[in-house]
């Protein structure tokens, strides 16, 4: 090989080296902006799906066809593992705290979903429908045995449609009486979420949710409310209609009427006398019955309170021929109880009107106190009397309930004494009862919490000891 020759060769393969190392290089700069680029998708890619975590109805491609790099899924996962971590304990608590709400709701709470299995059920629902967490998972007919509820879930499932109502049951209350409860169910459709328009445009829910209530006070309440408003326009009206009449009389022709005038004017005043009594009676009754604190009940001689009630009826139960009897014997007389005066002298007198009111001339009355159980007395007023039929007994203490309407009206009773009676003796802490035989007279009782030294040491009187 010449010089030229040699030099030439050598050139060449210098060259031919510089091209294959370029190549190489070339090629190696292109597979790292490939392998960036995959990451780039890949990491866009999870991220995405990432994100969608938080929208559950939107679809979750496959990560496998990317080739990622380990590194890649790594930086993503350290950011992401925190995030995921308080997202998580936020979820428990939250999951806690509606669990905390449902399990303290009166109301039982139930859902179903669309096929009517149970999904969720508080305890509360227990004791309305029979419905226990257990059945989670479960048919709601096979939990419910009551058709009509479960007609009106299956609607509301079919159809979409919301339903309030009112279903008597026979279950046990609190204290574990069997009766007739009124349950209040309102059941609301759970509307399809992302569902195809053909889903929602067929009416079908997602499922539903029953809240369950008993409504059994409450609709007592209502009606006794009702009858109240009732039965207290009609006794306001029975005085205001003699009132109206006795007054176009007078104005008419008994005016100048010297026979007639003088009565029909002492009518009016009568039923102007009626109207106050039943409308102070009202008032009363209804301030005992908002429970506002209506007596301050301190420690009060119950034997002046007794000496001055029986005193202030002596004069009228003379004038019927009745023997009234004070029957207070020392040391009980000298004993003090826990009970505002004025509360003491509206039962006594109630109770002491009613006797003198009810038993006909030549009867007896006698009021009588004696100790009962460790700390408490016993007061009772007895007569001999019209007495009150058996059926009336367990009546007599609702307001405006009189045994004879008549009767009452015309003795100028407003039938609500004894109602009054009930609610102080209840104020007191004490209990009312009443035992009675037709046409032999009748003995009511009340008990009153001793004072000091003497105070109760049990709750009170036993059950059942007191009608
Ligand atoms: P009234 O104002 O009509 O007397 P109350 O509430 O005091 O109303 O009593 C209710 C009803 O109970 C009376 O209408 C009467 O029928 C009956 N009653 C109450 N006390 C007696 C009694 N001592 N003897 C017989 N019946 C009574």
């Amino acid at each position: 090989m010449t010089a030229t020759e040699f030099v030439h060769f050598w050139i060449g393969s210098l060259i031919g080296g510089l091209a294959v190392g370029f190549l190489w290089l070339a090629s190696r700069r292109l597979d790292i902006l490939r392998k960036r680029r995959q990451n780039i998708d890949f990491r866009r890619a999870l991220w995405t799906n990432l994100e969608r975590l938080h929208a559950p109805d939107t679809p979750l491609p496959s990560l496998r066809r990317h080739k990622a790099e380990m590194e890649a899924i790594a930086a993503i996962l350290d950011e992401w593992l925190p995030r995921l971590r308080a997202d998580h304990a936020d979820t428990i608590r939250q999951l806690r705290q509606m669990r905390i709400v449902l399990d303290s709701m009166t109301e039982g709470v139930l859902a179903i979903d669309d096929r009517m299995r149970l999904i969720l059920a508080n305890p509360a629902a227990a004791p309305l429908l029979g419905v226990e967490q257990e059945g989670l998972g479960r048919l709601l007919p096979e939990l419910i045995r009551h058709s009509s509820i479960l007609e009106y879930a299956h609607d509301a499932v079919e159809r979409c449609r919301p339903h309030e109502v009112e279903i008597p049951l026979n279950l046990r209350d609190a204290i574990g009486r069997l009766g007739v409860r009124i349950l209040e169910v309102r059941i609301t459709p759970i509307r399809p979420r992302g569902e195809s328009a053909a889903v929602i445009a067929s009416g079908r829910a997602a499922g539903a949710v029953l809240v369950v209530q008993d409504v059994t006070e409450l609709r007592r309440l209502e009606r006794l409310r009702q009858d109240f408003v009732t039965n207290a326009s009609h006794e306001l009206k029975t005085p205001l209609a003699s009132i109206k009449l006795y007054a176009e009389s007078l104005l008419d022709w008994a005016l100048e009427d010297p026979g007639h005038n003088r009565a029909f004017v002492e009518r009016i005043e009568e039923q102007a006398d009626r109207l106050t009594n039943l409308v102070s009676d009202m008032l009363a009754l209804s301030k005992l019955e908002s429970g506002s604190d209506v007596y301050r009940h301190v420690p009060t001689a119950i034997g002046p309170i007794l000496r001055s009630r029986v005193a202030s009826y002596r004069d009228r139960a003379e004038a019927k021929g009745i023997d009234l009897q004070l029957i207070a014997d020392d040391p009980v007389s000298d004993s003090k109880v826990v009970a505002a005066e004025e509360a003491l002298r509206q039962i006594l007198d109630n109770l002491i009107d009613n006797a003198v009111k009810y038993t006909p001339e030549g009867g007896h009355v006698e009021v009588a106190v004696l100790p009962y159980n460790v700390g408490w007395l016993e007061v009772t007023v007895s007569d001999s009397g019209l007495g009150i039929p058996r059926a009336d007994l367990e009546r007599v203490f609702e307001r405006f309930y009189r045994v004879d309407k008549a009767r009452s009206r015309e003795l100028g009773g407003t039938g609500l004494g004894l109602a009054i009676v009930k609610h102080m003796v209840a104020g007191i802490g004490g209990e009312v009862g009443v035992e009675s035989q037709e046409g032999h007279g009748s003995r009511f009782r009340f008990t009153l919490p001793l004072a000091g030294e003497s105070a109760p040491v049990a709750a009170g009187p036993e059950e059942g000891q007191l009608r």
